[in-house]
């Protein structure tokens, strides 16, 4: 399986369903091959790539038999996507917000941007929508979560290390010793007030590295309300989610 192909036609675009699972993908014909080929790269997904001259359907016939390899290989670019449960209905929180989610299919790459209150997800690669939208929330999280980082450290008179926007299972944030700070990128499903109260937390660790009522004393100083943030946080939790396929 070679990682580049020299199409000499604009790819069709196509879908299967193999073992139950449906699989974006394109058909490209080359008159430089003699055999059918498939290859995967994220940027193109998956894409069958035919000896000029032959039917469509044959790329059909090529991936059923492949299969094994197809959901093998498209499982390293993140979960395969099971389309069917996915139906525009779709809910997510970002800043507090309740964000309605669309799914197309069109153009050349994956993308995901946000419409008023509209996350428009273009999947062509055959990636799971989920793994665009946690791409989109992860490139959101750096850039607001650091810009509160900067405005409160600054505020705050403290120095920190590293800044890091991670996927921890079990917490919101981190401070270690070495003054090293990482967030995770769901925080920023929460409304602004809580990230606010998460990165005055951490950034007080960087004078307390307890949860002494010095250190406390030190949050409500920056952050008054920080009952009512953590309490939130607390209650919500278990929705900050990307939920996965609706209808499974
Ligand atoms: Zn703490």
């Amino acid at each position: 399986m070679s990682q580049r192909s020299h199409p000499e036609t604009a790819p069709v675009q196509a879908e299967i369903t193999l073992d139950g699972v449906a699989v974006a993908y394109s058909v490209t014909f080359s008159s430089r091959t003699k055999y059918l080929r498939l290859e995967i790269a994220p940027g193109t997904g998956l894409v069958v790539v035919l000896p000029k001259g032959r039917e469509q359907d044959a790329a059909v016939e090529f991936l059923t038999r492949r299969k094994d390899w197809v959901l093998r290989n498209l499982a390293r670019y993140g979960p395969v996507h099971v389309q069917k449960g996915w139906d525009n209905s779709t809910r997510l929180r970002y800043l507090g917000r309740e964000l309605t989610v669309e799914v197309r299919r069109q153009g050349k790459v994956d993308t995901a941007r946000l419409v008023g209150n509209k996350l428009v997800i273009n999947v062509v690669s055959g990636l799971h929508p989920e793994v665009i939208i946690e791409k989109w929330f992860r490139l959101r999280a750096s850039k607001l979560v650091l810009d509160r980082v900067q405005a409160q450290s600054k505020k705050m008179g403290v120095k920190y290390n590293n800044f890091h926007i991670r996927a921890q299972k079990t917490r919101w944030a981190s401070c270690s010793a070495k003054g090293n700070l990482s967030f995770n990128w769901k925080l920023v499903m929460a409304p602004g007030e809580v990230i606010d109260y998460v990165v005055i937390h951490e950034l007080a660790h960087l004078k307390e590295l307890n949860h002494s009522p010095r250190f406390w004393a030190l949050v409500a100083a920056y952050c008054p309300s920080w009952q009512k943030q953590r309490k939130w946080l607390r209650e919500n939790a278990r929705r900050l989610i990307v939920p996965r396929n609706q209808k499974q």
